[in-house]
């Protein structure tokens, strides 16, 4: 059976998280609700660094844009690699320093490039259109921007289809066989300065093989383009380190063993070029996903093809299931030590077949007003949110030795009409 671990612990058969009563959670601001424990952010985040004595860390922003977890992550010294000018304004609001923020993405507009230039951010270019664009823009502001090619090294990162990044054919980066024209090209361009090179070959990776196998090949790309006399100051990895979202299934690949797979090669390979790049690793999901729950009530039990159990939050809160076949584990938090009964699917509200967040768990017997707790919902939770048929959004909190402060406030029915208007005619 899954053993609850760390941060999470039960006590009197209630799921307690960072000290904290789900139950009272519960009662005390309302479900669903999201549930961040803020020393398992901080935990994380030192045990990639201290996995990675020598890199920067940049922080994936996407993974959980919340306020209050940028801003944690900044005082730790966290970078950012931001993928929108939304993602770029949040992380300089919340503290991370411009030089330690990398702006991504594969098709950013003329304003998310003319920001990026006039605040002074690396920006990971995508395409040889985008160089030129930005060498326009940058040249026009009688500005000098540093970049780094994002490179598609053609790796297998073994991994579910729809967060594999780095395949052939996948929309993101210049293939490898590209890069050394690219940078080539960009050397000579008034207002780029290349500076780094920039890889990620996909998510929830739990096998570090193809980690070593793109440190390989983008070790290859460098030695070319410092052949080329073009000084690279970083070599960013990216990241996408999995956890173990299924409890059971053996042991999960940790920041050291990330280290071990990049490291060496890195080391050796800059070594023998006599070039000393900062090394970048761009960690979401393993920073957030284990910090946070999600607690949802359950409203309804029906026994028809399957024994489903409805609850109050759905793929509006939590995508992933549905998106992407995720596993999320199931704990009933007010039954936590409870002997397991019978095989329930726990479902949402939303009015989509697809709405189901796990199948066929064995789990204690449950009824209405139970609470449901889906474990390591911190990452790509409620960054992926929406009001999907008309349901606010619901609150985040965030525990700190057992004490809860809402990071965000529960949504209104007033907030789906934000930014809605009638003209005249239907007045
Ligand atoms: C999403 C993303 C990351 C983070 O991936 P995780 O799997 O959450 O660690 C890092 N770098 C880039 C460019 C990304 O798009």
């Amino acid at each position: 059976m899954f053993t609850i671990k760390d941060h999470l612990e039960i006590k009197n058969n209630h799921l307690m998280i960072g000290g904290a009563d789900t139950t009272v959670l519960a009662e005390q601001f309302g479900t669903p609700l999201y549930v961040t424990n803020e020393s398992r952010v901080i935990g994380n985040f030192s045990s990639y660094r201290k996995a990675f004595p020598d890199a920067d860390i940049n922080y994936a922003a996407k993974a959980n844009g919340s306020f209050a977890i940028l801003r944690m992550l900044a005082r730790e010294g966290a970078g950012a690699d931001v993928f929108s000018f939304g993602e770029l304004y949040m992380a300089l609001l919340a503290g991370i320093p411009r030089k330690k923020i990398l702006f991504n993405g594969n098709s950013k507009t003329d304003f998310e490039l003319q920001k990026a230039v006039e605040i002074g951010i690396k920006v990971s270019v995508d395409s040889l259109d985008e160089l030129h664009t930005l060498s326009k823009i940058a040249d026009s502001l009688g500005k000098t921007v540093e970049i780094a090619f994002r490179v598609n090294p053609d790796v297998s990162a073994k991994t579910h289809p729809k967060i594999s990044t780095g395949l052939r054919t996948s929309k993101f980066g210049i293939p490898s066989e590209e890069v050394v024209d690219a940078y080539k090209e960009a050397n000579g361009l008034p207002g780029i300065l290349p500076a780094g090179i920039h890889c990620h070959i996909g998510s929830q990776i739990l096998d570090t093989t193809p980690f070593t196998e793109a440190t390989h090949k983008m070790m290859d790309l460098v030695e070319k383009i410092t052949g080329l006399g073009i000084n690279l100051k970083f070599v960013d990895m990216g990241s996408g380190l999995g956890i173990p979202y299924k409890k059971d299934e053996g042991q999960a690949p940790t920041p050291l063993d990330h280290a071990k797979a990049i490291l060496p090669v890195f080391e050796e390979r800059t070594k023998a070029l006599g070039i000393s790049p900062r090394l970048v690793l761009e960690p979401g999901r393993f920073i957030v996903a284990d910090t946070t729950i999600l607690l949802a009530r359950v409203n309804t039990v029906k026994k028809a093809a399957r024994n489903f159990v409805g609850v109050d939050a759905g793929f509006n809160l939590l995508v992933r299931p549905t998106m992407n076949d995720s596993y999320h584990h199931v704990v009933v938090a007010n039954k936590a030590n409870s002997k397991p009964e019978d095989t329930y699917t726990i479902v949402g509200p939303i009015c989509e077949t697809g709405d189901i967040f796990a199948k066929d768990r064995t789990l204690p017997h449950i009824e209405k007003g139970d609470l449901v707790a889906l474990l390591d919902a911190g990452a790509y939770g409620f960054s992926m949110s929406s009001q999907y048929n008309g349901r606010p959004r619901c609150a985040e909190v965030l525990i700190k030795d057992g004490e809860a402060d809402v990071i965000r406030s529960r949504e209104d029915f007033v907030d789906l009409l934000n930014g809605q208007k009638l003209p005249a005619r239907l007045m």
